[in-house]
């Protein structure tokens, strides 16, 4: 007898009870500036100095005095140099400093004039031929960052930009959240591994995994720490063991295929079995299946979480970026996490209107617009590989040429 379908879920529904799960794990530590891309911040980071810290200048030229340079064409006495990293003394009446940039500004000077609008007649001599304005080309102490301000925060994600404040403030150390450790196995016997079999050798049904090398990236870039388990065969012992040995050293268990109702599915029973399940089937397109719940640790107190993604490629892929990713960013202790999403127009029409909520692969068009992936299927990976984003498209809904869709990056809203 087929099991009974479990009702569908909407998106909104189940990703507040799968957040309420995701207590942020305990145990911070310390990196190096260096091995801090990616990672979740653990302190907030407080400014000990200004930056910049000193008035320098933002060109190559001459440091002045406005007061001395009532109209164009007056000469002034160069009595000083002062390259980036010395100091200068205070200019006197008449005098002006060759200053080069982020060279810190003389006491006394209120301008600098650049150098393509001066000539240097000898090197204690020039013309200045432009009418300074008071403060011109001079960066201000502070300018970018005052003294004792808060520059990130707890929680923050710290990529390239982060990492490069966090060095302009002297820090080379930085406390951040332990990484998830993750655990990340396929189901399905005719999931064959790509270097095990040439494609002419592939058996009668055979497919290549691809699953496991899209979610293991996708994981990594969300700073988690993954033990590949590779494929765990469509057997119910072998499934209980593989989950067993993941809970023990792992947060949270990942596997993708077997999570439908098919009696080939040895998920359900053996989570079951092992700890609490919740399956899921979700009104969204692609994805409908997804178990999520948890297993019990048999040494320790305690369990890991368990998260089953859709076999399908697509559904699986599409499932992490609204599921999974916000689980881990929480369990790191993020509070962004929602996609940006931005309103732009739809060069396509979406005629049949669908019972769930559908993220179709898109990409932003020369024009302005967007175009759709002509095949939505939920197998059909190229539409991923080719679109650069996905629309959410609301369930029972139509989209006619012209309409403004809900877009969300795969690049910057969903990374
Ligand atoms: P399942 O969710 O196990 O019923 O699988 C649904 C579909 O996704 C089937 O066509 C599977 O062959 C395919 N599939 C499952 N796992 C993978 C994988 N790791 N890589 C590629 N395709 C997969
Ligand atoms: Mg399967």
């Amino acid at each position: 007898m087929n099991a009974p379908r479990p009702p569908l879920l909407t998106l909104d529904e189940a990703l507040p009870g799968l957040l309420a799960r995701a207590v942020p794990l305990s145990g911070v530590q310390e990196v190096d500036l260096h091995d801090a891309d990616g990672r979740v911040l653990a302190q907030d980071l407080v400014a000990p100095l200004q930056v910049p810290p000193h008035d320098n200048s933002s060109m190559d030229g001459y440091a002045l005095r406005c007061a001395d340079v009532p109209r164009p064409g007056v000469f002034l006495k160069v009595t000083q140099r002062i390259p980036a990293g010395s100091q200068g003394r205070a200019l006197s009446p008449g005098e002006a400093a060759r200053i080069f940039t982020g060279a810190p500004i003389p006491p006394c000077a209120d301008a600098v004039v650049m150098q393509e609008d001066t000539e240097a007649l000898a090197d204690d001599l020039v013309r200045v031929n432009v009418l300074p304005s008071d403060g011109q080309w001079i960066r201000r102490s502070g300018e970018d960052i005052t003294r004792g301000r808060t520059v990130l925060s707890s929680g923050a994600r710290l990529g390239p930009a982060e990492l490069g404040l966090a060095a302009s403030l002297g820090l080379a150390r930085l406390s951040v959240m332990r990484r998830p450790r993750v655990a990340l196995f396929s189901t399905g016997d005719e999931l064959v591994m790509p270097g095990t079999t040439p494609p002419e050798d592939m058996p009668p049904g055979a497919i290549y995994n691809s699953n496991r090398f899209f979610l293991r990236a996708l994981l990594l870039r969300l700073g988690c720490e993954v033990t590949d388990l590779g494929i765990v065969p469509d057997r119910r012992e072998a499934t209980v063991q593989a989950l067993t040995d993941a809970a023990s050293r792992h947060d949270l268990i990942l596997t993708s295929g077997g999570v439908s109702v098919g009696e080939e599915d040895h998920i359900k029973p053996a989570i079951e079995s092992l700890g609490e399940l919740h399956l899921w089937s979700l009104a969204i397109k692609p994805g409908k299946p997804f178990a999520f719940g948890s297993v019990r640790r048999s040494s320790e107190d305690g369990s890991a979480h368990f998260m089953g993604l859709p076999g399908n490629p697509v559904s699986s892929y599409v499932t992490f970026l609204l599921l999974v990713r916000p689980f881990l960013l929480r369990l790191q202790g993020v509070e962004q996490i929602d996609p940006i999403r931005q309103p732009m127009r739809a060069d396509f029409d979406v005629s049949k209107p669908d019972r769930r909520r559908e993220f179709l692969r898109v990409r932003r068009n020369a024009q302005g617009g967007l175009d759709l992936f002509p095949n939505q299927s939920s197998g059909v990976l190229t539409s991923l590989v080719w679109g650069d984003g996905l629309v959410d498209h609301p369930a029972g809904t139509t989209i006619a040429k012209g309409d403004m869709v809900q877009f969300i990056s795969l690049a910057d809203g969903l990374s």
